[in-house]
């Protein structure tokens, strides 16, 4: 893109966004245009002594299905669920914290395995401008009522859900 200059970039933009074709002279030079680096990965470990990583610090999502900020709250749910009652007495140890990286491992590396499998199968398809067919089970989803609501409640939920646990405090 930068060995074919700033004026390809604006018509190919134009051409994209007709409606701010009027406004690509504000794109100066190379300074305003910013690059994004989009990353699907997992650190192997969440935690150290007194540290504990969760959501994008534990495992960076794609913006594929939208889904990165329902998995970085469901993991500070799930640490607020394992580690408010250690350490409310006062306990917490590093298993505690290794508790919550078990728990949220498996539906971590099941999301980024379907966004791997979208961004090979359609994204990077489509940018490369090859035709792609859905597969089988993406065709007949909409014809299927229960099929059909599936990828909006994994996106939405995951495979393990979670739900604030409420942890009584003993004020004696
Ligand atoms: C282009 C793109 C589009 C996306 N679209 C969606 C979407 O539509 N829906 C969706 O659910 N997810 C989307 N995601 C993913 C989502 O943004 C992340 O998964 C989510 O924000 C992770 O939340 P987090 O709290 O773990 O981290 P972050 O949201 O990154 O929060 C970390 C915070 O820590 C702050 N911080 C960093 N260092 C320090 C420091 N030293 N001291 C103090 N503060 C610090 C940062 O400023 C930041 O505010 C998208 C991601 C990308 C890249």
């Amino acid at each position: 893109m930068r060995e074919a200059g700033l004026h390809a970039l604006r018509a190919e933009l134009a051409a994209l966004l007709p409606e701010l074709a009027d406004r690509m002279d504000a794109i100066r030079d190379w300074r305003d245009v910013h690059f994004l680096s989009v990353e699907s990965s997992r650190i192997p470990t969440w935690h150290r002594e007194g540290l504990l990583a969760i959501g994008d610090a534990a495992h960076v999502m794609s913006p594929i299905g939208g889904v990165g900020i329902n998995y970085a709250i469901q993991d500070a749910v799930a640490a607020a669920n394992l580690l408010a009652g250690p350490l409310l007495a006062g306990n917490l140890t590093r298993a505690h914290l290794a508790a919550v990286q078990r728990r949220r491992r498996l539906p971590t590396w099941f999301i980024q395995t379907v966004q791997a499998l979208v961004q090979r199968q359609l994204v990077a398809r489509a940018l490369r401008d090859e035709p792609f067919r859905l597969p089988w089970p993406a065709r007949i989803a909409p014809a299927l009522p229960r099929l059909r609501d599936l990828p909006a409640w994994l996106v939405g939920w995951g495979i393990r859900p979670e739900r604030v646990r409420h942890v009584v405090v003993d004020s004696q």
